[in-house]
């Protein structure tokens, strides 16, 4: 399995973040099932590199992920390699949750957002730089197009215990939110911890 460096439980609806090393493993758990995480990487010797959806897609020529696949960073580089995926169902399309989703269209000015989320993981980190929803990959969450182009989100159908690992390819930050979403089937309306394991690779 590999010495274990550290492990950090993400409470439900909230965020937290780690530093993985290079070559390092980054196991993503999600602890109680059917629950979506969002998870954004930067570089820690250059935060103006990232982990970012748009170039992973264009580099893959593909929307999916599964074991074998590499996440990008907006300079083309590989950020991570897919190592194992219980669950190979992800979205990659839309950005996190944000303040702005629960206002425009729930008519809500106080439900917790990932985006906020990846803020106080951040911010429990001690790091600096500033956030956007649009670096976030939305880990297990059933999203997918249909052939009329539409992007329907369905209900979460992975167990607890459900793990998907990465290799990460530089020295990283790494934050992650429990998804807050509880207004569509993404987490099957149900909240959810997740689990952060950072493990040698040995
Ligand atoms: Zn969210």
């Amino acid at each position: 399995m590999g010495n274990i460096v550290e492990e950090v439980l993400v409470p439900a609806s909230q965020g937290r973040g780690v530093f993985v090393k290079e070559g390092q493993l980054l196991d993503i758990v999600d602890v109680e099932g059917q629950q979506v995480g969002d998870l954004v990487a930067r570089l820690q010797h250059d935060p103006t590199e990232y982990m970012s959806p748009t170039h992973t897609v264009s580099c893959n020529a593909s929307v999916l992920l599964r074991t074998g696949s590499q996440l990008f960073s907006n300079h083309r580089n590989p950020v991570f390699t897919i190592v194992r995926d219980d669950v190979e169902k992800h979205d990659i399309i839309v950005p996190c949750c944000d303040h702005e989703r629960f206002e425009r269209d729930y008519g809500l000015t106080d439900h917790k957002h990932c985006l906020g989320n990846l803020e106080q993981a951040r911010d429990l980190l001690g790091v600096e730089y500033d956030l956007r929803g649009e670096e976030a990959w939305n880990v297990f969450m059933h999203n997918r197009v249909t052939d009329e182009g539409a992007v329907v989100t369905d209900p979460a159908a992975h167990e607890a215990g459900a793990t998907i690992t990465l290799r990460a390819h530089y020295d990283l930050v790494v934050l992650l939110s429990a998804c807050p979403q509880d207004l569509t089937p993404c987490n099957n309306f149900d909240c959810t911890p997740m689990l952060m394991r950072v493990r040698d690779d040995d």
